[in-house]
């Protein structure tokens, strides 16, 4: 059987000049329908086309008109071709709609490239165990630099409430104001649902610290679903996805699984991007001298004039200092 109709739009990408006009119009599309991008493998996208109930699963490529440019999981996208989603069609992705948010990172931070891991997610909940294993907070720090950047809400989901007090941790963001939630081996996730409702969050945390565990509990066969390797067992489809996008139940919102993501490169993340995130500080720096990073070390900042002043508060001064330094810290 044949993977492509004679209608697949293969023939508007690569027109033959003797029958069609020249002209420097791209093809329109009109029977384009929209779909989001929820794993990409090796050059195969699998998409959800469709609302609710009548949502399909679509694999797709790209079109030739998209050229070099990126699909990444969370696209909303146009596509064309065989959008039934029987096994062994494919469509083409033939537009990537503008993100409203783009997680990215660069590949270390001696590599200037920066990739995009996730569009158009609206939260990045960084979870991390209060022990078993110890917090990291330079991680913390760092996913949370990465989440001021992409424009992101933080959250910091705090698990193994049980076996030690949330307290320490949060004092060291309370300033941030950084939102947070806490959980327990095998207790309730009402509080952690009701933050992810209507929206799409990013997950990430490192290994051990419960983020499986917390996918699995919120989405009910999540990595059978996504055909993700089970290191224990070793079954399931290998895919070299780092990311993929989950559906909660009942209309409840959309989660992305990292599970390929240990760290942020944060190379590509320019002072002024990470100051914007907090407009209370970003008004103090004004009058900064040209080129201030707003860092410790600069003579003339703006933040340290309102400190004197009594105009701000020295902790949150100190703590957005602490992720503006560690944007640079490549020692995780
Ligand atoms: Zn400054």
């Amino acid at each position: 059987m044949s993977r492509y109709s004679e209608h697949d739009q293969e023939h508007y990408d690569r027109p033959r000049r003797r029958t069609r006009p020249r002209t420097k119009e791209r093809p329109t599309y009109d029977d384009a329908v929209d779909g989001v991008v929820v794993t990409v493998d090796r050059g195969r996208f699998t998409l959800w086309v469709g609302e609710g109930d009548e949502a399909v699963k679509v694999m797709a490529m790209k079109a030739r008109p998209l050229g070099r440019k990126g699909v990444v999981v969370g696209d909303r996208v146009r596509v064309v071709g065989d959008t039934s989603g029987a096994d062994g069609s494919l469509a083409r992705i033939v537009e990537v709609h503008e993100r409203t948010a783009m997680l990215r990172r660069t590949a270390d931070d001696d590599d200037p490239v920066e990739r995009v891991i996730v569009a158009n997610a609206s939260q990045l909940v960084i979870v991390t165990a209060l022990a078993d294993p110890e917090p990291r907070p330079r991680l913390i720090d760092r996913a949370l630099v990465a989440a001021y950047d992409a424009r992101m809400q933080p959250l910091l989901c705090l698990t193994k409430a049980d076996l030690a007090d949330p307290e320490i941790l949060l004092s060291t963001y309370r300033s941030l104001g950084v939102p947070w939630v806490v959980t327990q081996r095998g207790g309730d996730l009402s509080e952690l649902r009701d933050r992810l409702r209507g929206r799409t969050s990013v997950m990430i945390g490192h290994s051990g610290v419960g983020k499986s565990t917390l996918v699995n509990a919120l989405v009910p066969d999540a990595h059978r679903e996504v055909g993700v390797v089970n290191t224990v067992t070793g079954r399931g489809r290998h895919t070299s996805t780092s990311a993929f996008m989950l559906e909660l139940p009942d209309g409840g919102g959309w989660i992305v699984d990292t599970p390929g993501i240990r760290s942020f490169g944060l190379a590509h993340v320019q002072p002024e991007q990470l100051i914007g995130a907090f407009p209370d500080l970003d008004e103090m720096t004004e009058e900064c001298p040209r080129g201030c990073t707003h860092g410790t070390d600069e003579p003339e900042c703006g933040l340290d004039v309102a400190v004197t002043a009594g105009e701000a508060d020295p902790e949150r001064v100190e703590s957005f200092r602490r992720l503006l330094a560690a944007r640079s810290d490549s020692s995780y």
